[in-house]
């Protein structure tokens, strides 16, 4: 859309023209994700995702005021946190008015007696982290972005990450919100209780929402105390069979804070910008950290460590010191940027990911995989399977030639069979990225006939269609993989 110069001047009359940014230099940084739907820019004259204007809100009274604007001149607002997002969740795709929401940026109070802490929205995880660490509590669900990402948007993304094994998602960490819903109404949900059964749970319905149903301006979350002990144990498999069996025996019997799977490619590329450590180069490694008291920990490693050894692990180190496990675990959370030192600097410009976000039983994980790994060779696509094996949670990635028109089309075939096996085997199309604009093609896979219901819900809040609208289902847009075609074709 344009906005027009009449609606513009409403918008600097309600928040203050110095909140209001139409620089196309501003509008251009923010027309990016971190996902593969940004790359599509690459190939277009002119951006695709520019918003009309950028508002950065300081304020309750900012966002209130927005909206009231938005929601009266029917103009579509993207709300924003970091920009993390993998699947187009924060792309002004329809243009309009993108929220930031990074200068609301207070911890507002922490209260271990109470085990909750208050926040605003644009709060990044690991400032909430030190923050905690003070009071020597911490805030379970952490996503590979914490340096980055923001509480906001992890809400809003239902986000989770290698903590998700033990501790579950943002979802199960959040006891009330306050939203500003697209009318420019404040209202209160849930409450700071530990425990609520009253009503339906409209704190939940806005956890995961994506930012189609309101704006998210303060949270109440749970909080633990810190553990006493953590440990990381490492250890390379013989291939695939072999580290999902000794994942199966390990959660059988106990339940690590994390497990997760890196394969061989990761593994390759991440031992090349490690400082002091490599991780063992076998077609398969797990990494699982375990945390608790002292005495358990210790038992629990000693457990692990024997149940890696009798599934025939080629190589097994734990690691007790919090720097060598910092170090290991930082390259871990950028394994999915640090794979494309694959490739040399003008085949990256070339190449288009799907991150895909399945999440399966994890008695079907191999069935998965194997069924994937056949469908992609038939159409010569190689797949990079990593991920949180822990919970079912892999990410199925692979990379295509984007000139050229034949990789796209097998492209998008594996798509489609990918996300209908995942859906036949139990599973869901995405597990902690969300569905955004990259998957809102697939999701009538998943969802069927509830799609509807979730369309009614929406226009329960919001009326008009103005809240971050071409996200979760589509409006009109074809698939970024169709797009891409007709762009080479
Ligand atoms: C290196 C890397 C690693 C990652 N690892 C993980 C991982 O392990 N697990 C995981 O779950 N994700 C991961 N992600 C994805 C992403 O970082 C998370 O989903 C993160 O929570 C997004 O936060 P953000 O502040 O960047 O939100 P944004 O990307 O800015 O926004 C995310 C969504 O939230 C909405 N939104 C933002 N703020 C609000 C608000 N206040 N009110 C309402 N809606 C709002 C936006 O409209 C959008 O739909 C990773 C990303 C990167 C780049």
């Amino acid at each position: 859309m344009t906005l027009t110069e009449g609606a513009l001047k409403l918008l600097e009359d309600a928040v203050g023209r110095d909140k209001v940014f139409t620089d196309e230099a501003v509008l251009y940084a923010y027309s990016w994700d971190s996902g593969p739907l940004s790359l599509l820019t690459l190939h277009y004259d002119k951006p695709m995702f520019m918003p009309d204007v950028v508002v950065k809100a300081e304020t309750v009274e900012d966002v209130i005021n927005t909206l009231n604007v938005a929601n009266v001149e029917k103009i579509p607002v993207t709300p924003r946190g970091a920009g993390t997002s993998l699947s187009g969740n924060s792309l002004s795709v329809k243009g309009g008015i993108l929220l930031d929401l990074t200068s609301m940026n207070a911890v507002k109070s922490i209260n271990p007696d109470d085990r909750v802490a208050v926040v605003e929205p644009g709060v990044v995880h690991r400032a909430l982290e030190e923050r905690l660490h003070e009071h020597a509590m911490f805030f379970p669900p952490e996503p590979g972005s914490a340096d980055m990402c923001t509480i906001g948007g992890m809400l809003a993304n239902n986000a989770s990450g290698v903590r998700a094994c033990k501790y579950g998602t943002t979802r199960d960490w959040v006891l009330g919100l306050k939203v500003v819903l697209p009318t420019g109404a404040l209202v209160s949900l849930g409450s700071r209780a530990l425990k609520d059964a009253s009503g339906y749970n409209l704190t939940q319905l806005f956890v995961g929402s994506e930012g189609t149903l309101g704006v998210i301006v303060e949270a109440a979350l749970k909080i633990l105390p810190c553990p006493e002990q953590r440990t990381l144990i490492i250890a390379g498999f013989r291939g695939l069979e072999e580290a999902v069996k000794a994942a199966q025996l390990i959660l059988r019997r106990t339940t690590p804070s994390s497990l997760e799977l890196l394969t061989e490619k990761y593994v390759e590329t991440m031992n090349k910008v490690m400082k002091h450590f490599k991780y063992p180069p076998c077609k398969a490694v797990i990494m699982v950290e375990l945390d608790g008291s002292q005495v358990e920990v210790e038992h629990g490693s000693s457990f692990v460590a024997k149940e890696f050894k009798s599934v025939g692990a080629e190589a097994l180190e734990v690691y007790w010191n919090e720097n060598d496990r910092a170090e290991l675990w930082h390259a871990r959370h950028h394994a999915g940027f640090t794979i494309l030192r694959m490739f040399t600097s003008s085949e990256v410009k070339i190449k288009a990911a799907h991150i895909h976000d399945v999440c399966l039983p994890l008695s079907r994980i191999l069935e998965y995989l194997r069924y994937a790994e056949e469908e992609a060779s038939k159409l010569g696509i190689s797949l990079l399977p990593y991920g949180h094996l822990g919970d079912g949670n892999l990410h199925v990635n692979w990379y295509v030639d984007t000139s050229s028109e034949a990789s796209i089309r097998a492209a998008i075939a594996l798509t489609k069979k990918m996300i209908e096996k995942v859906i036949e085997l139990g599973g869901t199309i995405s597990a902690e990225h969300g569905v955004g604009a990259l998957r809102s093609h697939y999701v009538s896979l998943q969802h069927g006939p509830l799609l509807e219901y979730m369309k009614r819900i929406k226009a329960v809040f919001d009326p008009n269609n103005i809240m971050n609208p071409g996200k979760l289902w589509p409006e009109d847009e074809e698939d970024f993989l169709e797009q891409l075609l007709k762009k080479v074709s």
